[in-house]
């Protein structure tokens, strides 16, 4: 019972008291003082009880009946449920920050002050092959690659990354990066930089390829400039010199032009309505024997069969150079005598552009290497015949920017058969149909 209860009591029990000395009815009063005291307690006690019974489920809203409990009560309600909404909101913030770090496409580890796992993150389950279980455990006899741990023991804060293969698969490139957080927190992220990579070992390939494609010409064309420092040339001979100029000039001329041909390909989007014209493969294919058969040995034969009805969109520069590689690899791999059969008709739909030789022909395990950059099955032979190692490279990439792609049927020492289907112009087609009925 609190003191304002007792008080409260004393001064009923005391009213009552006096009114019975001024009433002259003191036995009266002091049997309702007693009796006005014993029904107060008893409120007093249900009240009590009632706090008590509440105060076990503090956070139902406390009743207005709790009388002088029901401030303490609604007090200590408001602050259970301010604590509680605290609380719950720090739960979300946990939950939000678990779920983005878990939706990272990243590796997180969070390491304590001894480099031991406090959290993983889901990608550090694919990428560091961590799971929740090693918590707890070292960083360091888990990720054993000599420059992590390196890394883990690293103080120099300027260096705090490495490149490993990752741990799961020897494939994928991870890059760790370790940021220290606090005293006691380490984060460690890693990424996956594999594309990165191959790009890097693609574009040093390609500047290595090229250099030494350049290198050979280069060095034919200094030695003769050279031998043009002699005072005893005659006319003769000096002019013999440059005629031998112009081969490997030209080699150089051929390369330049294919890489600058594939950088434009590679880096152009892909070509839009109005860059497209109608290709009628027939005359297509008569401009490119005009222009090969100064080059083709007159003991060639090249034989055309094209369908005048035939009309694709495309673009007619890239269709032309990619068509005109393939006729001239055909010419350049067949031995004198060998025929060179060109082909355009309609197949399954499609307008197909065949060339068929009688020539050296590929093996197997070489075909898919073929449309690389400076991939050549027999280089000497390649170089030889003037080649730069890039056509099908071109060819592969005209035609898939005309949503086609290059097929080959090759059998060694019997020849090959280099085609591509179309999609025809029907549209156009209908047109001519019209026109000529
Ligand atoms: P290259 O300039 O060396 O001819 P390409 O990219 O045009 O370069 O061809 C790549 C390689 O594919 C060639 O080096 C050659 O080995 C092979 N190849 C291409 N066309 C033919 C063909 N018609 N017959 C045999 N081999 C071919």
């Amino acid at each position: 019972m609190n003191l304002s209860t007792i008080v409260r009591v004393f001064v009923l029990a005391g009213a009552f008291i006096l009114g019975g000395v001024l009433l002259n009815q003191i036995l009266v009063a002091a049997i309702l003082a007693v009796l006005s005291c014993v029904l107060m307690m008893a409120l007093h006690l249900r009240r009590h009880n009632k706090f008590k019974s509440w105060i076990s489920h503090p956070l139902t809203p406390p009743a207005n009946d709790l009388g002088e409990y029901y401030p303490t009560a609604k007090r200590m309600h408001t602050s259970i449920e301010a604590s509680r909404n605290r609380s719950r909101s720090l739960v979300n913030a946990a939950q939000k920050y678990k779920s983005i770090a878990n939706n990272l496409p990243d590796a997180l580890v969070i390491l304590n002050d001894r480099m031991t796992i406090e959290s993983v993150n889901r990608s550090a389950t694919a990428l560091l092959g961590l799971t929740p279980k090693d918590v707890g455990k070292s960083i360091a006899t888990l990720i054993r690659h000599p420059d992590a741990q390196a890394l883990f023991k690293s103080e120099n804060e300027s260096m705090m990354w490495a490149d490993i293969p990752s741990p799961v698969s020897s494939e994928t490139r991870l890059e760790l990066r370790l940021f220290r957080v606090s005293e006691q927190e380490t984060m460690l992220m890693a990424r996956d930089v594999s594309d990165m990579s191959r790009l890097l070992a693609v574009r040093q390939d390609f500047i290595a390829n090229v250099s030494h494609e350049l290198r050979t010409p280069l060095t034919v064309l200094i030695g003769y400039i050279e031998s043009l420092h002699s005072d005893e040339l005659d006319r003769r001979t000096l002019l013999e010199v440059v005629q031998r100029l112009d081969a490997p000039a030209q080699r150089m001329k051929s390369l330049v032009e294919d890489l600058l041909t594939l950088t434009r390909l590679e880096s152009s989007p892909a070509p839009d309505l109005s860059s497209l014209s109608n290709i009628d493969g027939q005359s297509l294919i008569s401009a490119i024997i005009e222009e090969v058969q100064p080059f083709a040995s007159t003991s060639h034969r090249i034989t055309v069969d094209a369908s005048t009805d035939v009309v694709v969109r495309g673009v007619h520069v890239e269709l032309y150079s990619a068509f005109l590689n393939l006729v001239s690899n055909a010419l350049r791999y067949s031995p004198d005598g060998g025929e060179v059969a060109i082909k355009w008709y309609r197949h399954d739909g499609s307008a197909r552009f065949s060339v068929q030789d009688e020539g050296v022909g590929i093996e197997p395990q070489f075909l898919p290497r073929i449309t690389e950059r400076f991939y050549r099955v027999d280089p000497a032979s390649s170089r030889v015949t003037g080649g730069t190692g890039l056509g099908l490279a071109i060819v592969k990439h005209v035609l898939k920017r005309h949503q086609s792609s290059l097929q080959v049927q090759s059998k060694l020492g019997q020849g090959s058969t280099f085609y591509c289907d179309l999609p025809i112009n029907r549209i156009e087609e209908e047109n001519l149909e019209h026109e000529t009925s």
